[in-house]
């Protein structure tokens, strides 16, 4: 197998960043590019590690455990929904939960940290755009959800995660990222025990040059590292 496109993409990548890094006055060491491994194999996974890849996302629970045993030493992220029954099995596997949305979730997530004597370390999903998305708590109920998790132990919130509306001019889910920027501004403002705003996880394949723009340090890249995923295997 020729994995030269491997390369190719992260140049790719990389060199887009740094541009809208320049463009917005960000500095590049301040952002975590991390690779969606979701329906990619092992083998390229291990390659793409091979080209500098140090984060990878997931969004299965079940793809983590599968892989996890196949795969060069790297920081896992789990991305995806989190049911509350599944969090046992990767609670001591992955670096960053990024999909905390719920206080039932987080308690377990507390529960379970707690069991293997870890502090894990969430994001909480907000939902800004509402409408379409299951996922996510909305902006309403979300300083509440705060509060709460802030009481909890082995848990420590770090910071934010957002999934925009696919569209295929990432211009329109600009007002997104800014909403959410807003939100993470304001909790910094605010004190807790547990809860710091240090990443700010938003950008896709679609839409990563435009979140960087307006304050993202985490991005989640799948698609334009991988090639086109195949759901049919
Ligand atoms: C699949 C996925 C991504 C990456 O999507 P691409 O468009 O392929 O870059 C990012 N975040 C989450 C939560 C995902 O499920």
């Amino acid at each position: 197998m020729n994995y030269e496109y491997l390369k190719d993409n992260l140049e790719l990548v990389n060199s887009k960043i740094d541009e809208a890094c320049k463009r917005s006055g960000r500095n590049r060491d301040e952002i975590t590019l991390i690779a969606v491994s979701k329906t990619i194999d092992e083998d390229i996974i291990n390659e793409s590690i091979k080209y500098g890849v140090e984060h990878i996302g997931e969004n299965k629970v079940q793809e983590i455990q599968r892989k996890y045993n196949n795969i060069d030493p790297v920081k896992w992220h789990l991305i995806g929904h989190l049911q509350t029954n599944k969090v046992k099995y990767i609670i001591d596997k992955v670096e960053l939960i990024h999909s905390c949305d719920s206080l039932k979730l987080a308690k377990e997530i507390s529960h379970r940290a707690k069991q293997h004597d870890l502090t894990a370390n969430v994001l909480v999903q907000i939902n800004v755009a509402d409408e379409e998305q299951k996922f996510g708590i909305d902006a309403d109920h979300f300083y509440n959800l705060l509060d709460e998790i802030d009481k909890l132990e082995n848990i420590k919130v770090k910071g934010l995660m957002n999934i925009a509306p696919f569209d295929l001019d990432s211009e329109n889910v600009r007002k997104y990222f800014k909403q959410m920027k807003d939100i993470f501004d304001s909790v910094k403002n605010r004190s807790y025990n547990n809860i710091e705003m240090k990443y700010l996880s938003m950008g896709m394949t679609n839409d990563y040059e435009v979140a960087i723009e307006e304050g993202a340090n985490m991005l989640r890249i799948g698609t334009g590292i991988y090639g086109k995923r195949d759901y049919s295997k």
